[in-house]
């Protein structure tokens, strides 16, 4: 694999997802110019009333302030540009360091799951290698823990307007593991992006229906249909 890399990179230099700059698949330039909002108050999206079972989401960007974000994450999600990792956790850090809610308290973040046939096609799961490398920037107060399974292969979301996307996602989840281990940890649902939030609503309809009170969305960018 490591020579392959080598050797790849040599033939295709990387180039910045945004200004295509070779070099780097998201320069330094352009990761300075990402704009990470402090968090106030509960002025998270969408409100919680926007979701049926999800009390929130935070998240790093918005994609219509940070256009180059959004060049990055599909360079990361269809390539895998382990590049990406580290870049994407500075956002999801940063905003978990402003959450006044987790002062003293511990947190677990559950991946959401791609079915068995899609991580099989794309040999990882984007949301939890997100998730994997937020929590390695806490020691031992933030963990991973795998507790969702997707049962439905859903078709690509994208072309789906919000109805039909969260008539597409209803029980696509359930619940793999034993959820005792939450106790009284914050838990937030890790992904990439959260567009109409029906994916994040579905997963955290699963954890709740087992008892989960509370149940959180984190995501690296927001983007609006
Ligand atoms: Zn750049």
């Amino acid at each position: 694999m490591g020579i392959l890399n080598t050797l790849l990179n040599v033939l295709f230099p990387p180039r910045c997802a945004s200004c295509k700059r070779e070099g780097d698949f998201m320069c330094e330039n352009c990761v300075e110019q990402l704009r990470i909002k402090p968090i106030k108050g509960k002025s998270w999206y969408p409100s919680a009333a926007d979701f049926e079972h999800l009390d929130g989401v935070i998240y790093g960007l918005d994609y219509a302030e940070n256009p180059e974000i959004q060049a990055a994450i599909s360079q990361f999600k269809y390539k895998f540009v382990k590049d990406l990792i580290e870049c994407f956790a500075n956002l999801t850090v940063a905003k978990l360091k402003q959450l006044k809610m987790l002062q003293g308290r511990e947190a677990v973040l559950i991946p959401v799951p791609l079915h068995k046939k899609r991580l099989n096609y794309r040999g990882f799961n984007q949301a939890e290698l997100i998730a994997r490398a937020t929590a390695g920037r806490f020691d031992e107060k933030i963990e991973v823990m795998l507790l969702l399974r997707r049962i439905k292969h859903t078709s690509q979301q994208a072309k789906l307007s919000k109805k039909e996307r969260h008539r597409n996602l209803a029980e696509a989840f359930e619940v793999a593991g034993d959820l005792s281990v939450l106790s009284d940890r914050v838990c937030f649902l890790v992904d990439d992006v959260c567009t109409t939030g029906a994916t994040l609503d579905s997963c955290a309809r699963a954890l709740k229906q087992s008892g989960v009170k509370k149940v959180y969305g984190l995501v690296i960018a927001r983007a609006f249909k």
